[in-house]
């Protein structure tokens, strides 16, 4: 493989600032390696829905052409980046999965697409999901499914799949995901990657299409601690365009990713999340976690139990509030405004050809939540379901705050299993949903949360995810926390996981 699309994307933006090679080369060698291993829906990784190589390396010769015109490049200047098809980019498709959306082009840019464009990130394509974002394992994509770099058989997680795929083949150094479930750090967890979801209202959702409005998050994905934490300070902070967005300062991620490498953690507290871990979980994950938690204690943070009581019930609320979100937020594809339309051939009423389009264009997985979101929200049961499901929201967010009175940050596992095989719960949602157990409770309380790289589980030699959750706007401690862990692997190791991973068709 080439040793441009090993690197990191730190080192890559040095070497292009430093002329020792160009962003357009880097680009290219990134073309090159999705050609060689992303494949197509019916085999190889499948991690990207489109790939655009005029626009990359349009936008790598601009990055090169500043650089020779004496400008000052920022730190990820000319680093190639693959995009969740979910955030909107106006030259290239937007799908966010689903059929009804096919061949749709979006006027106009998303905030972070902006964001990204103006530090001279190279955006390579737009990558592969669950259909608008719902689902852990890429499956319910209208496109194909993404497979597992580490085994071509199993899941990469979702809805994230893509982004985190693409990562771990080494298609790309830098992804965007987005996390309304844990759709960034369930697929980080399972892919040997790191995923951050940032507090909500701390990245901008301008441009994001919605699938749960107030669980929606958009966030980093990369292999390393800091290279995530320098994409975060470019995509971060206050948007006026989104009326949820956070107008304060954005945390020192990158500082505290710095210091953290250093691997003293002397004087954290860290909160063992006593409801999160036992039946359940695979035994493997259990064990990695809990040399994880060993590790932290090593570095000289002070490790305790905490309770969250009401965590326990945070999937069913989240299976109440979501689907009464993306009820309402999905309405609005209606035949007559964007994409997909079914039956217009003037015989028909505007309702019939709705009717038409949506049954053609949304998915199992897409109809049975707007389905779920309808009834919970019809009078009658509004009280009973999406009322109780609020509340119970409040009580969850009032474990996070007793508990960050008594310590910095949570920790769990990130998901109670590794990668599954692909088509081993397709037909069974919800054993499909309990991926969601440990992510979950950070998107109904909206704080920062993480999924770091531990190792890999000793029955299936695959990765397992710390997950590390942070309180609101104290996002810096998730890096600090990673940064050290991953610094101690790596001394371990010689690497990063993803340096242990099997060679697989010439994957790793
Ligand atoms: N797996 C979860 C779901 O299906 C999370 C989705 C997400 O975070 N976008 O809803």
């Amino acid at each position: 493989m080439n040793s441009l699309t090993r690197a990191k994307a730190s080192e890559l933006a040095a070497a292009i600032k430093q002329g020792e090679v160009s962003a357009v080369e880097v680009a290219q060698a990134h073309l090159d390696r999705i050609a060689e291993v992303d494949g197509t829906a019916e085999a190889g990784v499948h991690a990207f829905l489109h790939v655009d190589a005029e626009s990359a390396l349009a936008a790598a010769a601009v990055v090169d052409q500043r650089r020779a015109e004496g400008d000052e490049l920022g730190p990820l200047a000319g680093v190639p980046l693959a995009l969740k098809d979910v955030i909107v980019t106006a030259d290239m498709p937007t799908t966010a999965g689903s059929k009804i959306l096919e061949g749709w082009r979006p006027p106009y840019d998303a905030t972070i697409t902006t964001r990204m464009r103006e530090a001279g990130i190279v955006i390579l394509g737009k990558t592969n999901l669950d259909e608008f974002a719902m689902g852990s394992s890429t499956e319910n994509s209208a496109f194909g499914t993404t497979r597992n770099p580490w085994d071509l058989t199993r899941i990469p997680g979702g809805s994230g799949g893509g982004s985190a795929a693409a990562l771990a083949a080494f298609e790309a150094p830098l992804a965007i995901g987005t996390d309304t479930g844990g759709s960034i750090r369930q697929p980080a967890a399972v892919t040997g990657t790191v995923g951050i979801k940032p507090t909500y209202g701390g990245v901008s959702r301008y441009g994001l299409i919605a699938c749960a409005s107030s669980l929606d998050q958009a966030g980093p994905c990369a292999r390393t601690v800091l290279d995530a934490a320098l994409l975060h300070t470019v995509i971060a902070g206050h948007d006026p365009l989104d009326s949820t967005s956070i107008a304060q300062p954005v945390p020192d991620v990158v500082g505290a990713a710095r210091r953290g490498a250093e691997g003293d953690l002397t004087g954290l507290r860290v909160g063992v999340v006593k409801e999160l871990g036992g039946e359940g979980y695979q035994a493997g994950v259990e064990a990695r976690f809990n040399d994880a938690v060993a590790l932290l204690s090593k570095l000289g943070a002070e490790v305790v139990e905490v309770s969250c009581p009401h965590f326990t019930y945070g999937l069913a609320a989240y299976y109440l509030i979501l689907p009464s979100e993306v009820s309402s937020n999905l309405a609005r594809f209606d035949a007559m405004r964007y994409g997909l339309r079914v039956g217009d051939d003037g015989s028909r009423s505007a309702e019939e050809v709705m009717s038409l389009t949506r049954g053609a264009g949304f998915g199992a997985e897409a109809k049975r939540r707007i389905m779920l979101g309808t009834y919970a929200l019809s009078s009658g049961y509004y009280d009973a379901y999406y009322g109780q499901a609020q509340k119970v929201r409040t009580l969850i967010a009032r474990d996070f705050e007793a508990a960050f009175a008594q310590v910095d940050v949570l920790v769990s596992p990130t998901t109670p299993t590794t990668a599954f095989p692909i088509g081993e719960k397709v037909d069974d949602p919800l054993a499909m949903y309990m991926n969601d157990l440990c992510t979950i409770p950070s998107n109904l309380a909206g704080n920062a949360s993480a999924s770091f790289p531990v190792g890999l589980a000793d029955e299936d030699g695959l990765p397992v995810g710390l997950h590390v959750m942070a309180p609101v706007l104290a996002d810096d401690r998730l890096y600090l926390v990673g940064a050290a862990v991953e610094s101690a692997y790596a001394a371990q190791w010689g690497g990063t996981l993803l340096e242990q991973a099997p060679a697989l068709e010439g994957i790793h």
